[in-house]
């Protein structure tokens, strides 16, 4: 099944699904609105026990995050471990005869906390329930946050989940458990993903002495009894006469107990009772077991639990049954059994973590050990290794260009300079383990289709009847409709980008660098909060960085959320990236209610949130608390669109210095505006490296022309006399905003290089009268209201003086 799932795909799945679970779906994806209809739909108390069993075990699971560790091996030379969340984990859960929502919380939560940015669900579907999941575990993905839920059950959902379908991308790795065939499926896939521990039908020790309660040994007993007739119950007793009330209060409570045949068989088959002369001999039995769980009712239960060395889960004294580790403890209830205790532990982040060597070394420290290496490598006769060594840091006396041995054979230098290049182009930007992208080809002439009756393209029915984007571009003498820059470059900076494309030119037979590397450093270097090459973006104009974040983490099925008015792009995006898209209304003065931004946060869980401070069209900035507000409780991506950044009269305001607290978070940019480069198309964005890789999956090959990296490394390179004129601007903008309010216009507070002024009855007669007095503006924003871009002081005059005229 898994070979065919591997070969096949999607159609495979489909058809093993019509099979085991009698459910024919064209797709595996559960609808979103499935996922909150069956959150709405979910008793109160059960959701409000899950919250409270999803905040206890995120505590426990976030204390167990492993720190990045440094060390110093010697001057100049040190080893960081740092731990990298997987990209893609997903999580099997079985629907089966019982339904186990606690489930979700034990493997989605794990790998939440370590930071796993993409978490695909799969569990049965189920045909009393609609072909759907059963709405237990669906209510409890959605309360986790999780959107992308399969309905896909057995061996089939592991190879869908390893391999990946038309439906669900292939994941890194999977945990949850399953009955045999998913147990099968997870070790056959071992190696393409890594998997936790195998789960097999469940186990407890309970270790007791003279002091324990009977009637809780019992209790203990029969609960994991009630898992599975497969389940195995060990009760390890110091005390012949304890055993003997155990037994007396097994009869009388598995006479009321719900499930008391598989109680019985379970209790009669595999499960036992060990007397033993002493609390040591209780150790030992327990130890050689390895049990899932492991109880110790005892005098000193404490002192025992530290003695004990295999156990998946340790419960100490009376009051810690594994019932409340089943649920509400914060442990975690993914736990090793068979024996495998002796070597495995339970579930964690540790298994959505690797931790990575980043080994450094400057030229002294490795010259320092490179005698030692020059002995390892002789006595492994690995010449090579040597070489590499010894044609960076010669050996006293050598001529420079190798070892020894590297001088019997004239291709070990060569080899060793390109090993070279590749640490140095590593360090610089780590490979991503993307296939590498194909040369583009020409694609083939196509032989003409038949022709369709109407001779309009067939443009995707939701794309029917769209106009283009478009602020209309007329001639005008004051053009102050597009917020650009109203001042050129001067003639030397005109003259450095010519230089520079001139030089490129000579290039342009090959393609550009496909990863921007130079100009993306110059960009973090200007962007300063410590950011690096890793953390930022570029591409052509901030449309097309936010067209690849929708592109990356929106689409079919997703959702993105605004608060409007505001960049009309943001839906127009969402729109071709078939990502849904969710305005909610900015307060009357414009700005942003933290309370209804949350309360429309919580209410439709979007995998995006876009906040555009300073906004367009109305010029207004958001602060920082409501912004880390947002990004406290958005379940996915949060944009800062900050196209403005530079004109906000308050710098310090920038959502740049959240960065490092919030890994979902993006700040967005562009040079079109206060740069003065609006016709060189360069946007950019910060944010965690993980982000920024995603975003590569989505970019096309070589998508920023060699000519545009260039032209933006110039102007980033002049960014002193460039931004000379944006405090200009940023002054003209608040006399304008004045001169509004002088004149008894309605003006909102402005951040940015335009100013919103209105409201009018006939706004649209104002925007004709005023170009055709030779100013133009631009018709957007609430109903009633025009913006108007800074321009020159002069150009700046003459739309005061037009305005005056046109309302007179
Ligand atoms: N974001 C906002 C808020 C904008 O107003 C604009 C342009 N008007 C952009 C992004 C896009 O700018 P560009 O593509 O030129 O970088």
């Amino acid at each position: 099944m898994c070979e065919d799932v591997r070969e096949r795909g999607a159609a495979a799945v489909r058809e093993y699904t019509v099979r085991f679970d009698g459910v024919d779906r064209p797709t595996t994806l559960v609808p979103r609105d499935v996922l909150a209809a069956a959150l709405a739909a979910l008793d109160p108390a059960v959701a409000a026990a899950l919250r409270t069993a999803a905040d206890r075990a995120r505590r426990v699971h976030e204390d167990q995050l492993p720190a990045e560790s440094v060390t110093q091996v010697a001057d100049g030379s040190s080893v960081t471990e740092r731990y990298v969340p997987v990209r893609r984990a997903g999580v099997y859960v079985p629907g089966g005869l019982v339904a186990y929502p606690s489930s979700v919380v034990m493997n989605v939560i794990p790998a939440q906390v370590a930071g796993v940015s993409q978490i695909a669900v799969a569990s049965p579907p189920q045909a009393e329930f609609g072909g759907q999941p059963h709405p237990a575990v669906l209510a409890a993905c959605e309360l986790l946050g999780i959107t992308e839920v399969h309905a896909v059950g057995g061996a089939q959902a592991i190879a869908m989940l390893g391999y990946g379908t038309a439906d669900c991308a292939a994941v890194d790795t999977i945990t949850g458990p399953g009955n045999v065939y998913v147990a099968a499926a997870k070790r056959l896939l071992r190696g393409v993903v890594s998997t936790e521990a195998e789960a097999g039908p469940t186990e407890v020790a309970i270790v007791a002495d003279a002091s324990a309660d009977a009637r809780f040994v019992a209790a203990d007993l029969i609960a994991q009894a009630e898992h599975d007739s497969l389940a195995a119950c060990l009760f390890i007793s110091t005390d012949a006469a304890l055993a003997d009330r155990v037994d007396a209060e097994l009869e009388l409570q598995i006479a009321t107990a719900r499930h008391a045949a598989r109680i019985k068989e379970a209790l009669a088959g595999q499960s036992s009772c060990v007397l033993v002369d002493d609390l040591d001999a209780a150790l030992a039995v327990a130890d050689a077991w390895a049990p899932e769980h492991l109880e110790i009712q005892a005098a000193d239960a404490d002192g025992l639990a530290r003695r004990v060395r295999n156990a998946g889960a340790i419960f100490v004294g009376p009051y810690a049954p594994v019932s409340l580790g089943d649920y509400l403890a914060g442990s975690n209830h993914v736990l090793p059994t068979g024996g495998t205790a002796r070597h495995t532990a339970g579930l964690s982040v540790l298994a959505f973590l690797r931790g990575i060597h980043v080994v450094t070394c400057t030229k002294e420290a490795l010259a320092e050990v490179a005698p030692h290496i020059d002995a390892l490598g002789g006595a492994e006769d690995l010449a090579a290794h040597v070489n590499a060594v010894r044609i960076r840091v010669p050996a006293d006396g050598a001529d420079g260009t190798a070892g020894p041995s590297a001088k019997e054979t004239n291709e070990v230098p060569e080899a060793a300079a390109v090993a070279n290049d590749q640490v140095a182009s590593d360090q610089a930007e780590p490979q991503t383990l993307e296939p590498q992208t194909p040369e583009p080809q020409t694609p083939e002439p196509q032989t003409p289709g038949p022709r369709t009756l109407s001779d309009d393209p067939p443009l995707r029915e939701d794309l029917r009847g769209r106009s283009p984007y478009g602020a209309p571009q007329v001639g005008a003498r004051a053009r102050l409709n597009t917020n650009e820059n109203p001042y050129p470059p001067s003639p030397e900076l005109v003259r450095a980008i010519a230089d520079a494309v001139a030089v490129e030119a000579a290039g342009l037979n090959r393609y550009p660098d496909r990863d921007s590397i130079a100009l993306r450093g110059d960009l973090a270097a200007y962007l300063g909060h410590d950011l690096t090459v890793r953390q930022v973006w570029a591409a052509n104009g901030s449309n097309e960085v936010i067209q690849q974040i929708f592109q990356a983490f929106g689409g079919p099925g997703r959702s993105a959320l605004g608060f409007e008015p505001s960049y009309s792009m943001h839906p127009i995006i969402a729109r071709t990236t078939s990502t849904d898209w969710i305005g909610t209304p900015r307060a009357d003065d414009f700005s942003v209610d933290a309370d209804r931004a949350l309360a429309a946060i919580d209410q439709y869980r979007p995998d995006l949130v876009f906040l555009t401070s300073p906004n367009n069209p109305t010029g207004t900035a958001m602060s920082l608390e409501v912004i880390e507000q947002v990004c406290q409780v958005a379940p996915g991506i949060v944009v800062i669109d900050e196209a403005y950044a530079e004109f906000a009269r308050d710098p310090s305001g920038t959502a740049l210095t959240l960065l490092p607290k919030y890994s979902r978070l993006i700040v967005t940019r562009t040079m079109s505006k206060a740069f003065a480069l609006a016709g060189g198309r360069i946007g950019y964005l910060a944010a965690d490296p993980r982000v920024v890789d995603a975003l590569q999956i989505v970019r096309l090959p070589y998508h920023l022309s060699s000519l545009t990296q260039v032209v933006g490394r110039v102007a980033l390179a002049h960014c002193a006399e460039l931004l000379a004129n944006v405090a200009a601007i940023s002054a003209d903008r608040d006399d304008l905003v004045a001169w509004f309010r002088e004149h008894k216009f309605d003006v909102a507070e402005s951040d940015t290089n335009f100013v919103l002024f209105g409201p009018f009855e006939k706004r649209h007669a104002i925007w004709q009268a005023l170009l055709d007095r030779g100013v133009l503006v631009r018709e957007v924003g609430p109903p009633g209201w025009l913006r108007v871009s800074i321009g020159t002081p002069e150009e700046n005059e003459e739309f005061k003086q037009a305005l005056l005229a046109v309302v007179a």
